[in-house]
């Protein structure tokens, strides 16, 4: 894409450049922690899909350093200037917060609030640089190994290679992210289900990892069929959320579900030949009314209970509206964040910056390697050939 294109006059993308993000993905996260304070007592965190590590930044920023994002950055501000408003001035027991900046704690001798037993692993196809106190993980989510893999860099003396997995209610992190993508192929239905295959992939993972009342987050592409993803996701989370940061183009199907306060179903057992997503059985999903209050799950729906106990929905064409859940639609960020969609000019004397991390190893590598060693074609910038034919 060329310099002058739209995605480079991106306010986000050059904001990322300046603020030290290798992606503008990692304003998604952080408008999504502003309106669900997601990082709410989390300390151990699955990173799914995680290069080039803009998330995985966020989490060792906040996490790690104990530096001040999203909510509490907030409402901390809120509250200061409230505090000033009331003449308290800056003396109050309020840190100095500026958002995106160290969070000093004034009560605790200028201590940055940094949290005990930190463990955070991210995980992708491709190679990640590193980045300080968090474990990377070159895997693929859709491999049943890689949930062991996880396991192992998590707890490295409880999870020995030739081991099994632990035992359910030992699983042992807290929040699971994943912002996986495929390649786009520009074929709408094919790229939509590529996504929520993906999804589920993600979804298998965390319900083998995550603790109760744990929390999911993971991009979603809002195709036809998406509030059956919602409603299977109901059935393992309190509440599920479909959020839209504003730093995600407004024009694209791309949104993340946030699902909070993991639960297990009763009687359900994750059966590996058997994936959530692959097929058409389901767990029995809450209906509307009484998901909306809370109950969970229904009692005499139609349902089969295998040999194993297993219970599942069969997901024939009567079933399929019982199927189907419409999860709330959160815009994130605030009114005063970046329109992603718009197009900002930049002052004539602006520098151009460079990539925070350039990627470690990118497909077109070789032809550039190709082109420094021969010359010739391969020397030639597609411009000069095309010229050069004229
Ligand atoms: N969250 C990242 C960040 O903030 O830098 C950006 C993620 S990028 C949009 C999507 C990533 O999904 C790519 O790096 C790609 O390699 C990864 N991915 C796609 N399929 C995958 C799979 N099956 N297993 C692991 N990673 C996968």
């Amino acid at each position: 894409m060329g310099k002058s294109s739209k995605d480079k006059r991106d306010a986000y993308y050059r904001l990322a450049k300046e603020q030290g993000w290798r992606a503008r993905s990692a304003f998604k996260l952080l408008q999504i922690d502003e309106r669900f304070d997601l990082f709410r007592d989390v300390t151990r965190v699955v990173d799914l899909c995680a290069a080039p590590g803009s998330w995985s930044q966020v989490l060792s920023r906040v996490l790690i350093k104990g530096e001040n994002f999203g909510r509490r950055a907030w409402e901390e501000k809120q509250v200061r200037e409230r505090k000033i408003a009331y003449g308290e001035g800056k003396d109050g027991n309020v840190g100095e917060v500026e958002d995106g900046k160290e969070h000093r704690d004034q009560d605790k001798g200028g201590e940055l609030r940094q949290r005990e037993g930190v463990k955070i692993v991210a995980v992708d196809l491709q190679p990640m640089a590193h980045l300080e106190g968090i474990t990377t993980l070159k895997g693929d989510i859709t491999h049943p190994a890689t949930i062991l893999r996880i396991l192992q860099a998590l707890d490295p003396d409880t999870y020995k290679p030739d081991e099994g997995q632990g035992e359910s209610g030992t699983n042992p992190v807290d929040l699971v992210l994943s912002d996986g993508a495929p390649d786009i192929t520009g074929l709408h239905d094919l790229d939509i289900y590529i996504q929520s295959q993906l999804l589920y992939s993600a979804l298998n993972l965390a319900l083998k990892i995550l603790k109760p009342g744990g929390k999911f987050v993971a991009k979603v592409f809002r195709g036809k069929d998406v509030d059956l993803i919602y409603a299977q996701l109901r059935c393992f989370f309190k509440s599920v959320d479909c959020a839209k940061p504003r730093s995600s183009r407004a024009s694209s199907l791309e949104a993340f579900v946030v699902c909070q306060g993991f639960e297990m179903p009763k009687g359900f057992v994750l059966d590996p030949a058997r994936p959530v997503g692959l097929g058409a059985q389901v767990p029995v999903p809450p209906k509307k009314s009484k998901a909306e209050k809370g109950e969970g799950f229904i009692d005499g729906q139609k349902r089969t209970v295998r040999d194993d106990g297993t219970a599942v929905a069969e997901l024939d064409s009567d079933s399929e509206d019982d199927m189907r859940w419409i999860a709330p639609f959160v815009a994130c960020g605030d009114l005063s964040a970046w329109d992603s969609d718009a197009t900002y000019h930049l002052p004539k004397d602006r520098v151009s910056l460079d990539p925070v991390q350039p990627p470690t190893a990118p497909p077109y590598k070789r032809a550039l390697e190709l082109r420094r060693q021969r010359g010739g074609l391969y020397g030639k910038t597609t411009k000069e050939v095309r010229k050069e034919k004229e």
